[in-house]
């Protein structure tokens, strides 16, 4: 039976319209491989046309209020909630996340659209004040003007709104490109929104990173790129906002360290690992991706993971309430987890379960647990962004402190001890962005969330963020 191919356009000054060259291109459904929808492949001409009907409507939208930007986003938070079960269910379908998970993530959005409202309301600074004998000076925090951002896959509508939420409360107006595997639910969003949001001031392109993306970070209007991706993409926008120097805000990968001390409970470590580890089919910048555990721990933990991470229930979604864990988004990921597990092989380590696909249909990886592989190891040094977890066993504390902090990457880890000092110490050497403690995933978004090392720079959630959307003005008045 063949699917239903649904047909997109990009959302440019309150308007749907093809793209410039009417060229499309195919999104697809990876937990069977079939085409699913159609959307614009956009050039550096429809780049274009959607920063000008941004710039257009910017001088209007800076005339808002806090008030009035913390009602549009509360309008936005309501459409959230309501249209839930269609939101989760599309990118349930478009990214192979389990239905349950695609669930979970419509009440934070919702969630974090209203901490945006209410933090554009309460944004603080330094007192007015006289600084100098006859002068009065004062802050003003304003809108960067035109910001754009450039979403990943793995949470396509959820990092959409962490940089949505943010941007507009701050008073810019914003150009969004989804990721060209994932754009759909963002498309969806913009169809409830259209009545919500004011012509122009949110407008989406879909499209490559290259035409589509590179277009919108080189145009000189825009003032601010704010990117969640890999950190090779990273690189090559800092570069590229260079040219005239813009700003730019980069959420990128992550190798988290789960640091296990001797102390630590195996049983509480190895749910962990098997919920964090696997999540989203491990395609999480924050991913508890590399367990370090210490010498009388590993092997009760490896006995407690092994199982647990073997009973989790991988498959297509549609078919199933039940399924913990889908495909990973494409064929060319699948392969490329594929070929960390060769190299791994080869390089001796131990491929303790998974290893292999499940079936011929969709882009599927097994859970796997790899061991015996050394600190220098590429699955240990490099994001695999799969459910893939290696675990190594340290001698001593600052052996474990060492390996976590080994690696370029600085996002996120965890510490796991029943020891407060041991735990405080390793929260205050660890070199990452989020330290969990006896834990390892959650977020919240009264909290930054953002990268130490080459995870990047800028933050994500909390008022940390809308702060990274604004700049400030110093107004110096002669009073006498
Ligand atoms: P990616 O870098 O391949 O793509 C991300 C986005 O950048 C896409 O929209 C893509 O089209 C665009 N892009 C690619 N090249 C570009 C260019 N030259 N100019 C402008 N835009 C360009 O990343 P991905 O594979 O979609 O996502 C996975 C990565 O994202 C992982 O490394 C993951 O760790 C990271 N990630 C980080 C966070 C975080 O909060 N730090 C959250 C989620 C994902």
């Amino acid at each position: 039976m063949s699917v239903a191919v649904s047909q997109h356009k990009n959302f440019i000054g309150g308007e749907w319209v093809e793209s410039a060259g009417g060229e499309t291109m195919e999104v697809l459904n990876p937990a069977t491989g079939e085409t699913i929808a159609e959307v614009p492949a956009s050039t550096a001409e429809d780049a274009d046309r959607a920063v000008q009907a941004a710039k257009a409507a910017l001088p209007e939208w800076l005339e808002t209020t806090p008030r009035e930007r913390c009602e549009m986003l509360l309008k936005l938070a309501d459409t959230i909630e309501e249209n839930a079960d269609d939101l989760a269910a599309l990118e349930s379908q478009n990214v192979g996340k389990p239905l349950g998970a695609a669930r979970d993530e419509l009440p934070e959005m919702a969630d974090q659209l209203r901490f945006f409202a209410g933090a554009a309301r309460v944004l603080e600074g330094r007192s007015t004040g006289e600084y100098m004998r006859g002068y009065t000076s004062m802050l003003r925090r304003e809108p960067l003007g035109i910001v754009v951002g450039i979403a990943p896959w793995n949470y396509p509508l959820m990092m959409a709104v962490w940089k949505l939420a943010p941007a507009l409360a701050a008073g810019n107006v914003q150009v969004l490109k989804p990721s060209e595997q994932t754009p759909l639910t963002l498309l969806r969003f913009m169809e409830l929104a259209e009545d919500i949001i004011p012509a122009g001031v949110l407008n989406v392109i879909t499209g490559d990173g290259v035409p589509a993306g590179e277009a919108l970070v080189k145009h000189p209007d825009v003032r601010l790129v704010s990117l969640t991706g890999d950190i090779e993409t990273g690189k090559v926008i800092a570069r590229t906002a260079a040219d005239n120097l813009k700003r730019v805000h980069l959420e990128l990968g992550g190798k988290a360290p789960v640091v296990v001390f001797d102390d630590a409970d195996p049983a509480a470590v190895a749910e962990a690992v098997k919920a964090a580890g696997y999540w989203n089919a491990g395609q999480d910048c924050t991913a508890a991706s590399r367990v370090v555990a210490g010498p009388k721990i590993y092997d009760k933990l490896l006995e407690e993971l092994v199982p647990a991470v073997e009973s989790l229930h991988v498959g297509d979604p549609a078919e199933s309430e039940d399924v913990e864990m889908g495909p990973v988004i494409s064929k060319a990921q699948q392969e490329r987890v594929f070929g960390f597990l060769e190299r791994a092989k080869k390089a001796k380590a131990t491929i303790l379960t998974g290893g292999d696909s499940n079936g011929d249909r969709g882009f599927f990886v097994k859970p796997t647990v790899v061991t015996d592989v050394g600190q220098d190891a590429e699955i240990v040094q490099r994001e695999v962004f799969g459910p893939v977890v290696s675990v190594q066993r340290f001698a001593e504390d600052d052996e474990a402190i060492a390996w976590a902090n080994d690696v370029r990457y600085g996002l996120a880890s965890s510490v796991w001890t029943r020891d407060v000092g041991r735990a405080l110490n390793a929260a205050r050497k660890l070199q990452f962005g989020t330290v969990w403690i006896n834990d390892h995933i959650p977020l919240v978004q009264e909290m930054p969330h953002g990268g130490y090392k080459e995870s990047g720079y800028g933050k994500d959630l909390s008022v940390y963020s809308l702060e990274d959307y604004t700049q400030i003005k110093h107004v110096m008045a002669k009073i006498d």
